[in-house]
């Protein structure tokens, strides 16, 4: 039975992607400086510590084959584009590459993958909403919007380096906002869909939810399953990337809200507020994994929507119950 390790076992890609690789007969380690949070994990042996320890990353490196690296210092725009994690976003997510390479390499891992983002993409080319560029081969000369970014950057070319001269295996995706159950959906760190399926969730009938910025930014979002098939195509053939994972069915962020409170058969409005916003457009750019793995979404946006607007839907059930959230007239509550 092959042995893999899953970094960031504990969080959102990470959790999903040890019950895949558990389904798919590996043996597999999570590590994680923190156990799931939504259900217990299925990988069979879990390591909770942080990853930045050069003690930590050596046992959790230990007698695997494969390495899926997922742990980083991260969250949506109100923790990314604020400026106010910079430091830690980039030294924590960096150290926590350079240790997994070096010692990776030290202890024999033979393959890697690297999740990098579509934050690496330049700013210059994401300013019009209706015609964002983000083909693989437009992420020079680099320009990201935050440091966040950078970050991915710099790591893409840490685990190309290692590749080029100690001949490891890398594979490399740049993921485009990935969603689904069992990720953060409040306390800052959440990503636009969940934010707004709970906002939609929390707010009474005939109230307002609010926006940041006027919504019409674009961004596509790719379903939490559809990410995990692409990963493991990538993973299992000959090809190193990067390469975008993402989903090339692009919508403004009004639209997006606009199709939460529809599945929810709600009727709200929306209320522009000033905020962190991030690039003006961007979406997913499939032809070359099309043309290199055969990959591309099976399932429209609003498929992935629903699920993921049910299961926030009993997260804010559940949290009520244990009376954490508190109800405001007309906007969105959060803990
Ligand atoms: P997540 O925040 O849910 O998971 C990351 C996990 O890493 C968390 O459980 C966290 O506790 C863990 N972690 C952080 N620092 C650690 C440390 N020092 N030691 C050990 N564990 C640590 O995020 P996610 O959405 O599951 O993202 C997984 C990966 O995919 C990240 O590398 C992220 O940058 C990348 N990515 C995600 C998206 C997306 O839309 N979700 C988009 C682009 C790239």
């Amino acid at each position: 039975m092959k042995r893999v390790l899953v970094g960031g076992a504990g969080g959102f890609i990470g959790g999903h992607l040890v019950k895949r690789l558990k389904a798919e007969g590996f043996w597999v380690r999570g590590a994680d400086i923190k156990q799931h949070e939504y259900s217990p994990s299925k990988a069979d042996e879990f390591l909770v510590g942080d990853l930045c320890d050069p003690q930590i990353a050596r046992a959790a490196l230990e007698n695997v084959e494969d390495v899926y690296p997922l742990a980083a210092d991260m969250g949506g725009a109100g923790y990314i584009f604020t400026g106010e994690h910079d430091a830690a976003v980039m030294r924590n997510s960096a150290t926590i590459n350079l240790n997994i390479l070096e010692f990776g390499r030290q202890a024999g891992v033979k393959r890697f993958f690297y999740s990098s983002s579509a934050c690496i993409y330049p700013e210059y080319n994401q300013l019009d909403p209706d015609n964002p560029k983000c083909d693989e081969q437009s992420a020079y000369p680099a320009a990201p919007d935050s440091e966040y970014g950078w970050e991915k950057l710099f790591s893409e070319r840490l685990y190309l380096a290692y590749m080029r001269n100690y001949g490891l295996k890398v594979r490399i995706a740049r993921f485009h906002n990935i969603f689904g159950p069992e990720g953060t959906w409040d306390g800052g760190r959440e990503k636009v869909p969940a934010a707004i399926c709970r906002k939609v969730s929390q707010t009474p009938e005939g109230g307002e939810i609010d926006i940041w910025g006027d919504g019409k930014q674009t961004r596509s979002f790719l379903y939490i399953d559809e990410c995990l098939e692409g990963v493991r195509r990538l993973m299992e053939s000959a090809f190193a990337g990067p390469v975008n994972i993402g989903s090339e069915e692009m919508v403004t962020i009004n639209q997006l809200a606009d199709m939460v409170i529809d599945i929810a058969q709600k009727k709200l409005s929306l209320k522009h507020i000033s905020g962190p916003l991030g690039v003006r457009g961007r979406n997913s750019d499939n032809r070359l994994i099309r043309e290199k793995l055969g990959w591309s979404p099976s399932k429209p946006l609003r498929e992935g929507m629903r699920k993921m607007y049910d299961w926030v839907s009993e997260q804010v059930t559940i949290a009520r119950a244990q009376g954490q959230v508190e109800e405001v007239a007309g906007v969105g509550a959060k803990r």
